[in-house]
C-alpha cells in the first residue's frame, strides 16, 4: 500500500514541478513514507536525522516530508527530524503546506470529521507507475478489524473503500498502457464494500475488462471469506491460482487472544473450499492453487505446546510460502499491554523450527512443476538471466534478453529448489 501511494506523492510532485533527484544529497525535498508495522522500519526513519542535519548543512532550502504510517506515540519526536508531517490523505493539500517554512498535521488517524473531510480524495490523483506491466491499484485504505498486534487501524484509520467505478477506470487505464498484472490492495480486501457491490462483485468487473493480464490481490482476512468469493475467483481466469491467507497461529487460544474471529479447524476448511472450488473450475497446472500465509511466532504467552499445533496445522496445509514474523509488540494495540514473555531466544528457535518445515514443504510443492511449461511474468534482468513469478507467484529464473521484461513467456521448469524454480524459454 505504501509503495502505491509512493506513486501518487511522485505524479503529485511533479505537477508541482519537482524532478526526480539523482540521490539524496542532491534533493530539494525528501518524502519519506513510512510503515510501522514492523518497529525495525520506524527504527530505520530514525535513523536519517543524521543524514537530514548533513544536507541541511550543504543545502540550507532542503526540506523533509513524512508522511505514511506513523504512530501518535513517534508523533513528537519526529517533529524535531522532519519540516513536515503530513497524513498521505490529506496529499491534495501538500500544495498549500509545502509553501510554510513547516507543518506538522496532527490528527488522530479514526478521527470521523478528518476522515469526511479528505475521505479517499488522494487515491483520485493519477500515479507515476514504477512499472507499467505491473500495477497496484488500491481499493481501500485502514481496517476496522483490531487485531490484538496490528498497529494498523490506529496508523491507517478505519476501513474506507474506494469508488467502485473509479477502481475500474483505473484498471482500465493501466491495462490500456500495458499492463500484464493489476494487484488489487487493501488491508482486508475482502471486507470491501461500495453502493451494495462487493469484492467478488468487483473482481468480476475487472475479469470482463478485455487484455492478456492477471488479476491479484492482496490481502483478504479468513474470518470474512465468504463461499461467493471463493467461487468467483476460481471461476475468474485472469484471477491467478495464488493467494496469500494470514493464519498468524494454528492455536485457537492465540488466535483468541489475537482476536482473530476465527479458529484453526475454520481456517483449515476455508483452505479446503478454496482448493474443491480451483479443483472444480480450473483446468490443469491451474487446479491446484498455490498458498502462502503470514505467521507470528512467539505471541505474548504463546507456549510450547500452541506452537506445536501451528507446526501441525503447517504440515497439514502445506504452504507454497510463510511469511514469519518474530512478535514484536506495537505501540497502542492490545498485545502492547500483554506480558510479552516468550524469551528472544525461543522466538528465534520458533522461527527456526519453522523456515526449515517450510523450505521442505516448498521444495516439495515447487517440484510439481518440473517439466511443465508455464506462463512466466519477466520484472528483471540480471547478468543474462531473467528473473519473474509465475502465475503460482513462484519467482522463476531463466536466461533471457532485458527486452523481455515486462513481458509474458512461456518457460519450461528444469529444476525446482524450495524459494523458487528455474527453467528454460520455450520456443
Ligand atoms: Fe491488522 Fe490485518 Fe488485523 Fe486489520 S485484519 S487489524 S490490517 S492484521
Amino acid at each position: 500500500m505504501n509503495k502505491s501511494d509512493s506513486e501518487r506523492i511522485a505524479s503529485f510532485l511533479e505537477k508541482l514541478n519537482y524532478k526526480e533527484a539523482s540521490n539524496e544529497e542532491e534533493a530539494d525535498l525528501i518524502v519519506v513514507n513510512m510503515c510501522s508495522v514492523r518497529q525495525s522500519a520506524v527504527d530505520r526513519v530514525y535513523g536519517l536525522a543524521r543524514k537530514f542535519s548533513k544536507i541541511k548543512e550543504k543545502s540550507p532550502n532542503f526540506k523533509s516530508v513524512l508522511t505514511g504510517c506513523y504512530s501518535k506515540k513517534d508523533f513528537k519526536k519526529f517533529k524535531k527530524i522532519f519540516d513536515f508531517i503530513l497524513p498521505i490523505k490529506t496529499l491534495p493539500k501538500w500544495e498549500d503546506f509545502l509553501k510554510k517554512e513547516s507543518f506538522y498535521f496532527e490528527i488522530d488517524q479514526r478521527d470521523k470529521n478528518f476522515n469526511k473531510k479528505f475521505n479517499l480524495f488522494y487515491l483520485k490523483e493519477k500515479p507515476k507507475y514504477s512499472k507499467n506491466f505491473s500495477v497496484f491499484v488500491p481499493i481501500s485504505s485502514g481496517c476496522d478489524n483490531f487485531c490484538s498486534f496490528c498497529i494498523v487501524p490506529f496508523v491507517r484509520g478505519p476501513l474506507i473503500c474506494r469508488d467502485f467505478f473509479e477502481i475500474l477506470k483505473e484498471v482500465k487505464e493501466a491495462v490500456k498502457n500495458g499492463a500484464k498484472e493489476i494487484w488489487l490492495l487493501g488491508q482486508n480486501v475482502n471486507d470491501y464494500q461500495f453502493e451494495g457491490k462487493d469484492f467478488a462483485g468487483l473482481i468480476e468487473q475487472i475479469n470482463k475488462i478485455e487484455g492478456n493480464f492477471w488479476i491479484r490481490f492482496t490481502s483478504p482476512h479468513p474470518k470474512n471469506f465468504s463461499q461467493k468469493l471463493i467461487e468467483t475467483i476460481a471461476k475468474c481466469e485472469k484471477v491467478t491460482p495464488y493467494l496469500n491467507l494470514p493464519l498468524q497461529s494454528g492455536d485457537d487460544e492465540t488466535l483468541k487472544r489475537m482476536r482473530r474471529g476465527y479458529t484453526a479447524a475454520e481456517y483449515l476448511d476455508l483452505v479446503r473450499r478454496i482448493r474443491m472450488a480451483f479443483k472444480k473450475y480450473r483446468k490443469g497446472l491451474e487446479r491446484e492453487v498455490a498458498i502462502s500465509t503470514d505467521i507470528i511466532v512467539g505471541f505474548p504467552g504463546e507456549t510450547k505446546k500452541q506452537f506445536e499445533k501451528t507446526l501441525k496445522i503447517f504440515k497439514k496445509i502445506k504452504f507454497d510460502m510463510a511469511y514469519i514474523a518474530k512478535y514484536s509488540p506495537r505501540p497502542h494495540t492490545l498485545a502492547e499491554k500483554m506480558e510479552n514473555n516468550v524469551e528472544r531466544e525461543e522466538k528465534e528457535k520458533r522461527y527456526k523450527v519453522l523456515t526449515e518445515i517450510l523450505r521442505k514443504i516448498a521444495l516439495e510443492r515447487n517440484k510439481k512443476f518440473v517439466g511443465e511449461e508455464v506462463e512466466v511474468l519477466v520484472e528483471k534482468e540480471k547478468d543474462g538471466f531473467l528473473f519473474g513469478k509465475s502465475r503460482h507467484y513462484k519467482t522463476v529464473k531463466f536466461e533471457g534478453k532485458p527486452q523481455f521484461v515486462g513481458k509474458i513467456l512461456k518457460v519450461k521448469i528444469i529444476e525446482a529448489l524450495p524459494w523458487g524454480l528455474k527453467g528454460c524459454l520455450t520456443k
